[in-house]
């Protein structure tokens, strides 16, 4: 299990939920987006209708769930959750979407992952808020038209350049969500820090912040990790010192990389030269998924500038070098 990574160990679950912002005023940082969806949703109000459906992209962690969470209980609405790998038929979209209640909030996450049939009922649901349902096979088959209420879909994804532009045309706001950055992510640790009762100094939110990947998520399990520590150790004012030690236990550097990010960064270095290297090529060479690498690891690899994406390849910056303590070849 990575201590970093895009899952969620499942007992720590709960404690997840009871640091989830409800409101957007308690959702820290993107501003734009959350300036964005704010207009939204209160011009649905002001027409008294259900929002628009609404788009929200970028790497786990970032808070797609925790919007989607929001904007139906701003709306006042249910939320109904499910996700693009767990519709497989058009079938299971059409049970879901015919059991909607007027109003209610669809969260569909990984929608990139949903079959192309299911996509397609989609579009007209999305449109026209009405399904075909196919009965019967071959040439007896008929559809039947089946009318739904208005409902407002909250898609999320890792990879909104998966998405067939028809899909993606159908939203009427699209947000991307962008990494935090420390100043942001210490105030997500100060919120969650209170919430579970946690005395850290001013030097050890940045400490955690700091790495943290820019993401809360991770800032929140790191924080829970120097929980421990400070519990285990007795330790009753956490300063950063106790939290730099409490995280090189767990593997994470100072600059927020772990193990995934470092053998990614050792894989190009020391097997390809720095590459470029074809980024299966690279999957294979860490032996993970090469969705794994480039939705988890790749993006924050990418924005600290310690790899690059060239059309020939993914290549390592000197600042890869310099991280891995050696010197950047010539040129
Ligand atoms: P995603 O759906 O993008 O993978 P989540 O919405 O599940 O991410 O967010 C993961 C966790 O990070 C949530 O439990 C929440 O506590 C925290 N979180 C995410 N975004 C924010 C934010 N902007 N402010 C405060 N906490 C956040």
């Amino acid at each position: 299990q990575r201590l970093v990574g895009a899952e969620e160990e499942p007992d720590e679950q709960t404690i997840e939920s009871a640091l989830r912002p409800k409101a957007l005023g308690d959702f820290v940082g993107q501003p734009r987006v959350r300036q964005q969806l704010s207009l939204v949703l209160e011009a649905s109000k002001l027409r008294g209708r259900s929002a628009d459906h609404i788009l929200l992209s970028g790497p786990p962690g970032l808070g797609k769930t925790t919007l989607a969470m929001i904007v139906a209980e701003e709306m006042g609405a249910p939320l109904r959750i499910s996700s693009g790998p767990a519709i497989q038929h058009s079938g299971d979209l059409a049970a879901i979407l015919s059991s909607l209640t007027p109003g209610e909030v669809l969260f569909l996450d990984e929608i990139h992952r949903m079959s192309r049939p299911a996509e397609e009922m989609l579009y007209m649901a999305m449109e026209d808020f009405r399904v075909d349902i196919v009965v019967g096979k071959g040439a007896g088959a008929t559809s039947i038209p089946l009318e739904l209420p208005p409902f407002t879909l909250v898609a999320a994804t890792t990879r909104a350049g998966l998405l067939p532009g028809p899909l993606r045309d159908r939203f009427g706001f699209t947000g991307h969500l962008e990494f935090y950055d420390v100043a942001e992510l210490e105030l997500v640790l100060r919120r969650s820090a209170g919430l579970l009762d946690l005395p850290i100094s001013t030097e050890g939110f940045t400490e955690i912040a700091s790495r943290s990947r820019g993401t809360p998520r991770i800032a929140n399990r790191l924080l829970r990790r120097v929980r421990d520590w400070a519990l285990v150790h007795d330790v009753g004012h956490i300063d950063a010192r106790s939290c730099a030690a409490a995280l090189d236990m767990y593997e994470v550097d100072a600059r927020g990389l772990d193990r995934l990010d470092r053998s990614v960064l050792e894989a190009l270095v020391h097997k390809f030269g720095g590459g470029p290297v074809g980024l299966s090529t690279l999957a294979i060479a860490v032996g993970e998924e090469t969705e794994t690498v480039e939705t988890v690891a790749e993006p924050y690899l990418v924005r600290e500038g310690l790899i690059g994406r060239t059309p020939r390849g993914r290549i390592a910056l000197p600042a890869a070098w310099d991280h891995l303590g050696l010197a950047a070849p010539e040129g």
